[in-house]
């Protein structure tokens, strides 16, 4: 999962470690030389190379030499790696560069790119860094709290808002054909069932040939009701109906179909407005898959335009190698992501919650 965004990031990650470490040697090698020159003329306190120098001289040079070089090198090492960095942002540019272009080939959306440089820049910029420190570590945790602040907005708890919603609880799905709205439907039905609710499914596909079966087959499967109609055309009546047929048999959620729509046409956004007019959902979501990018970004905006989205469900998460459209598409439309489809079968759909993203995008 998401193994072109993590190697994409390594090169931004080297650059701020070599940064750190051609930075601390250098400083390190500047306060060397500046205790040097102040204890000239004061040998008996003398510390540093000075020091070790003077320890040396001191010592029976056959008996000690090897041993005595090996510990000059060992205080050297350890007096550079005591110094202290403070990156400024003109170390930073190069690699803030570096970071800018992963994120974008990873298909994260420019604004929230450079939300995400801004956050990390913020997090390094006149910190003091023990260059002792890991300073992988370091770049980690910056990157880390940059992605979880951006991932964190819109949160919305899903569970608690169907628990509390009046019933039935009126669910209607969009999206575009072939994205795995049918099955995100199906692992909706399946999620809320575990947890003790009555579905009710509505074939509201009525454009689509082999639509009503398909939804069919996953009613059958999940041994939930599913209202279609005979030779129906209006989705809107054939959701109307779930929700009556829910009301006189006290189920707690409807879970509505609707047929794919490309923004684009015309006739079939403005059905789903219709749709949206009639049903007056409490929950209209987006469906698209996360493999698409920028491209599913682009319509999840676009339909949230046409008729506000209430969140989002992104599939095929375990299909995308790069990350973007996950780390995106809340913030571009404003509106949370509920779930994300991890695979193919019903229980492969995990509710959202950064921390569980921020260790896939970042984690081993
Ligand atoms: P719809 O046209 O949007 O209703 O799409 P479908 O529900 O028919 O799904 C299209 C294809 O995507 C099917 O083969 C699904 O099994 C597959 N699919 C749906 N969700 C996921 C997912 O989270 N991961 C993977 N790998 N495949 C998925």
């Amino acid at each position: 999962m998401f193994n072109r965004f993590k190697e994409r990031l390594k090169g931004f990650k080297e650059a701020v470690s070599t940064k750190i470490q051609e930075k601390g040697e250098a400083e390190a090698k500047k306060a060397e030389a500046e205790r040097g020159k102040a204890e000239e003329g004061k040998p008996q306190s003398k510390t540093g190379p000075a020091a070790a120098e003077a320890l040396e001289a001191k010592i029976p040079a056959e008996d000690n030499a090897t041993k005595t070089k090996q510990s000059f090198k060992s205080r050297a090492k350890s007096l550079i790696f005591e110094q202290e960095v403070v990156l400024d942002e003109k170390d930073l540019t190069d690699p803030l560069w570096e970071l800018e272009m992963a994120l974008l080939e990873s298909d994260v959306a420019l604004p929230v790119a450079e939300t995400i440089v801004a956050s990390v820049k913020d997090e390094l910029v006149g910190r003091k860094k023990k260059i002792r420190a890991d300073t992988g570590e370091i770049v980690e945790e910056a990157l880390r709290s940059a992605l979880f602040k951006v991932l964190s907005e819109n949160r919305f708890d899903v569970d608690e808002f169907i628990a509390k919603a009046d019933k039935p609880v009126k669910i209607v799905f969009v999206g575009v054909n072939g994205t795995g709205k049918t099955t995100s439907i199906a692992k909706v039905a399946r999620y809320l069932k575990d947890r003790g609710y009555s579905v009710v499914l509505a074939a509201g596909d009525t454009f689509r040939a082999g639509a009503v079966e398909q939804i069919e087959v996953h009613a059958k499967n999940l041994e939930v009701k599913l209202v279609k109609h005979k030779d129906g055309k209006d989705p809107a009546a054939v959701i109307f109906d779930a929700v009556e047929y829910a009301k006189a048999h006290h189920r707690d959620v409807v879970l509505a179909d609707t047929a794919g729509r490309l923004h684009t046409n015309v006739n079939l956004m403005d059905q789903m407005k219709k749709i949206v007019r009639v049903v007056k959902p409490d929950l209209l979501i987006f469906v698209d898959e996360a493999i698409a990018g920028n491209d599913a970004v682009e319509r999840a905006r676009l339909f949230n335009e046409a008729v506000p989205i209430d969140g989002t469900i992104l599939t095929k998460t375990d299909a995308d190698a790069k990350g973007g459209a996950a780390i995106s598409i809340s913030q571009i439309t404003g509106k949370p992501v509920l779930f994300l489809g991890v695979g193919q079968d019903y229980p492969d759909l995990v509710k959202f919650e950064p921390e569980w993203l921020l260790e896939r995008l970042l984690g081993s």
